[in-house]
């Protein structure tokens, strides 16, 4: 029914050619991390062959080359979130440096007994450092609940959002169940009462493009690694006049406007934030990332990861015993499933040997464990670059995999 030339795509992804266990590789871990298309690959042989420098201090060419070719690889992400400012373009180490950045920056700014909102629905990294905060600040920690669906309660959210909230904080997507939150709707409501939002955009940029600008909002983080870049390297958009406001979450170089003993200025934006020599290849790496998935295009991806989304939860629900978690409407390419009596490790073990990747555990998201009351599920996570024949196997090796383990 598609008309996706994913096997034209899949020569770009060298990884997906090997076997693993004497079988042919079928990857379904893609919301842990992605794979690595060679045109990715080829930028960072580049880099290294050709113009490994330090940036912004060099006089000598190189330097500038390596310089140019970063801040380029800022205004590639600009673009692609369509953020106003290229200096709203913060470069981290990913997704968790980015949460932890801004969390940090509040310390200074929230005030004992205020508020400040988490969804049941988030990874580990969108709740500790909050707790962090509050354990800093004395602020409060409030919860905006799910149902069974794995759907946000929008009426609790709306119910628990006061003029003393300051901060809501949410994934777009929810890694461990796929789950695609209302984060405009969210977004509009905390606005209304003066809360800043940070959304957690981690597994949501490998499928939507995100317009911060329409989107309205505060902070948007988001990691390379999951999104056909390499691992170490992610952005925090922030809107301008929250960066203004933050102080620095790390001094060292790079970051100071003048040093002394009795006083040091901070640089302004973007390097406020950018303390010591950042993941420069790894910036540039992430940016080549971004033009190879638009090359392709994100709605073209999507439509194709939601074909292969159906065909395999339509296939999975026949096999008896089979319960899957996170069937919201609106939905990523991600399965999270357990089989009555079985353990998701068993499981997961057992695909394995028959060449498959998966997840099982709690993915980093606990307290959705606790909610369905389960120590873990099997997560199968879809990208553009598999195709229904790797569903095909996936699902006779599930349906070995069980008759093996009753
Ligand atoms: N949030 C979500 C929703 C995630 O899926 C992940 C990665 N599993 C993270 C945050 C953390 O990302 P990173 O490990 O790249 O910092």
């Amino acid at each position: 029914a598609t008309t996706f030339d994913v096997e034209r795509i899949r020569e770009d992804f060298p990884i997906l050619k090997r076997s693993v266990n004497g079988y042919p590789l079928v990857y379904f871990d893609n919301a842990a991390t992605s794979q690595t298309p060679k045109q990715v690959m080829d930028v960072i042989v580049d880099y290294y062959s050709n113009y490994n420098a330090n940036i912004h201090r060099g006089v000598h060419s190189l330097s500038q080359e390596a310089t140019d070719k970063y801040e380029q690889a800022r205004k590639t992400v600009q673009q692609h979130l369509n953020a106003e400012k290229a200096h709203e373009i913060i470069f981290t180490s990913g997704t968790t440096h980015g949460i932890n950045l801004v969390a940090n920056g509040f310390a200074s700014i929230l005030k004992e007994g205020e508020e400040i909102l988490v969804s049941a629905m988030e990874h580990h990294s969108n709740i500790v450092p909050w707790q962090m905060l509050c354990e800093k600040t004395g602020a409060k920690l409030k919860v905006i609940p799910m149902n069974d669906r794995g759907e946000l309660i929008y009426s609790e959210f709306e119910e628990i959002l006061s003029p003393n909230t300051k901060l809501v904080f949410l994934n777009h997507v929810s890694n461990a169940l796929g789950t695609v939150n209302p984060i405009k709707k969210i977004i509009d409501k905390a606005h209304s009462v003066n809360a800043a939002v940070l959304i957690d955009g981690a597994q949501a940029a490998p499928h939507i493009k995100a317009d911060v600008q329409e989107l309205g909002v505060d902070f948007y983080v988001i990691s390379a690694h999951k999104m056909c870049g390499p691992t170490g390297v992610g952005v925090l958009y922030g809107r301008e006049e929250w960066l203004e406001k933050l102080p620095p979450y790390q001094g060292g170089g790079e970051m100071i406007a003048t040093v002394s003993f009795e006083k040091t200025t901070y640089a302004g934006l973007p390097h406020k934030f950018e303390a010591g020599t950042p993941n420069i290849c790894g910036g540039i790496a992430f940016a080549a990332a971004l033009d190879y998935m638009n090359a392709i295009g994100f709605s073209e991806i999507a439509g194709y990861e939601q074909e292969l989304l159906e065909y395999a939860a339509k296939k999975l629900k026949e096999i008896e015993g089979m319960k899957i978690y996170g069937e919201a409407s609106e939905k990523t390419a991600v399965i999270s499933f357990n089989i009555e009596g079985l353990h998701p490790y068993d499981i997961g073990t057992l695909l394995d040997k028959m060449g498959i990747a998966v997840r099982t555990g709690h993915h980093c998201a606990q307290p959705i464990m606790d909610f369905f009351k389960i120590p873990g599920t099997v997560r199968a996570s879809f990208s553009f670059y598999n195709t229904f024949g790797e569903i095909d196997r996936f699902i006779e090796a599930v349906k070995k995999a069980k008759m093996m383990l009753q």
